[in-house]
């Protein structure tokens, strides 16, 4: 499972990395009294087979069921739900095609014409010139993804979420309750339809990397079960692309060794893929057999909060550098206090016209949740990167960690900082009500001259959005 860092630009590590861009902050339905009684006896019925393995001190004597479910084409399926007139056309989302951003998703008709995620936005437009290129709207996105979240925990508790679209559920014993694994894949995937429009695809198998395959295989809009016991045979004939951690680079390293269906992995002597990949070879041999025991881990709460953006052109004007990172440090402030939390150290990020990339951090002496403190601390380490090197800006970030939800001694924080943020709430509200232009600081107003606005902020060039 990959690490989650600060910027590190992908969800599953529980970061709440955003790109720049409006947010609603609103979340999930709320459920009925009836869902949340069967919620209950769902979690009680499914606490039975855990509880079992558990005293029986053998895993192997209860086949597990894991389930895999991946919304297809995430983004792009959102706009269109949006904008009906998107339906079956080439699109993607990420950004103007004169941008400099990437592509963040591409519907399968742009797909069809050799579009991919995290291609460059213009090398898509010179393949697909008839593509519709948006923006995107990551708290449409946000707001999406806990639905379906909340979607599938109607099913079972134990979940595993894997970005905004996709999650792994534990459905072992889960049969007497909707006749079948299967079915229960279908109720699944008509409930999301229904409900947000959007179809899922889903993977089942004894396993996380074979329900994981499964689902990709049947994409889209499918369903794929594999039989306990015929893992191997299901992997055996698919190439190894399918397999998860096999990409661009190391594809062509297998190719050249003959390696080119899952099938063919699984045959290579232990010995040979030890000695060429390490220990990974092994773990990649075992996957190719369909074994993997890892076990479905609900996620750990978010250890990160950030916001970043790429400018149109390298930046070297110091204003519009401070300027964005004001603005960018109010955004990171009002998500810490939609969601109640305080932080204590700040990050800095930038990325030079060479693509060189820096981060640097400080510790504050109080936890905060204050735009002001956020912005001074990222202001500093921003003067003191921009006094070491004189090259051009093409990215700004500034991000928060160390959460706490109210690990704050009161009778430390002088007046000011109580003041900035009372202030701060006050212009939330205002905000809220009004938009974000209702109020600004003077600094932010700079960016005026650069970007254009909605009613939710400033429209940042290529919002990078995460994934
Ligand atoms: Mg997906």
């Amino acid at each position: 499972m990959p690490s989650c860092s600060l910027f590190g630009g992908d969800l599953r590590g529980g970061s709440l990395l955003q790109a720049e861009g409006p947010d609603t902050g609103k979340t999930v339905r709320n459920p009925p009294i009836q869902c949340v009684l069967l919620r209950f006896l769902l979690r009680l019925c499914a606490c039975l087979p855990a509880k079992c393995r558990e005293n029986r001190g053998d895993i192997t004597m209860v086949t597990r069921r894991i389930m895999h479910v991946d919304l297809d084409a995430f983004f792009v399926s959102v706009e269109q739900v949006d904008h009906p007139e998107l339906k079956g056309k080439p699109v993607v989302v990420g950004g103007r095609p004169d941008a400099r951003g990437v592509v963040a998703a591409a519907s399968y008709e742009a797909r069809a014409l050799g579009v991919h995620s995290a291609m460059p936005l213009r090398t898509a437009a010179r393949l697909c010139p008839q593509c519709i290129f948006v923006e995107g709207n990551f708290a449409r996105y946000s707001e999406t993804s806990r639905k379906f979240m909340a979607i599938l925990a109607e099913f079972t508790p134990f979940i595993e979420p894997m970005g905004l679209d996709e999650a792994y559920l534990d459905v072992t014993g889960f049969e007497s309750l909707h006749g079948t694994i299967r079915q229960m894949g279908y109720s699944i995937k008509k409930m999301v339809r229904s409900e947000l429009g959007i179809n899922a695809s889903v993977g089942i198998a004894n396993s996380k990397v074979v329900a994981k395959i499964a689902s990709d295989a049947s994409k889209p809009d499918g369903l794929i079960e594999v039989a306990p016991g015929g893992e191997a045979a299901f992997l055996a004939p698919l190439p190894i692309r399918r397999m998860p951690g096999i990409g661009e680079k190391t594809e062509p390293v297998f190719k050249r060794l003959g390696i080119v269906t899952i099938g063919t992995l699984s045959q290579m002597p232990a010995e040979s893929l030890k000695k060429l990949l390490g220990n990974h070879g092994e773990h990649l041999r075992n996957m190719a057999l369909g074994i993997d025991d890892s076990p479905v881990q609900a996620r750990e709460e978010a250890k990160s909060m950030s916001r970043e953006t790429t400018f149109g052109e390298d930046v070297h004007d110091r204003q519009v550098l401070e300027a964005t990172l004001r603005y960018l440090s109010e955004r990171v402030g009002a998500g810490l206090r939609r969601n109640g939390r305080f932080a204590r150290c700040v990050t800095l990020k930038l990325r030079y016209s060479d693509f060189v990339t820096i981060t640097r951090n400080c510790t504050l002496q109080q936890m905060t949740d204050a735009d002001g403190v956020i912005f001074d601390a990222g202001l500093k380490l921003l003067r003191t990167a921009l006094l070491k090197e004189k090259k051009a800006v093409r990215l700004v970030g500034i991000g928060v960690t160390g959460f706490s939800e109210s690990g704050r001694q009161l009778s430390l924080l002088d007046d000011t900082t109580l003041r900035l943020e009372k202030l701060d709430k006050a212009v939330d509200r205002i905000r809220g009500k009004y938009g974000f232009g209702a109020i600004q600081t003077g600094r932010t107003m700079k960016l005026k001259e650069l970007f254009e606005e909605n009613e939710r902020g400033y429209n940042l060039h290529t919002p990078g959005l995460s994934r």
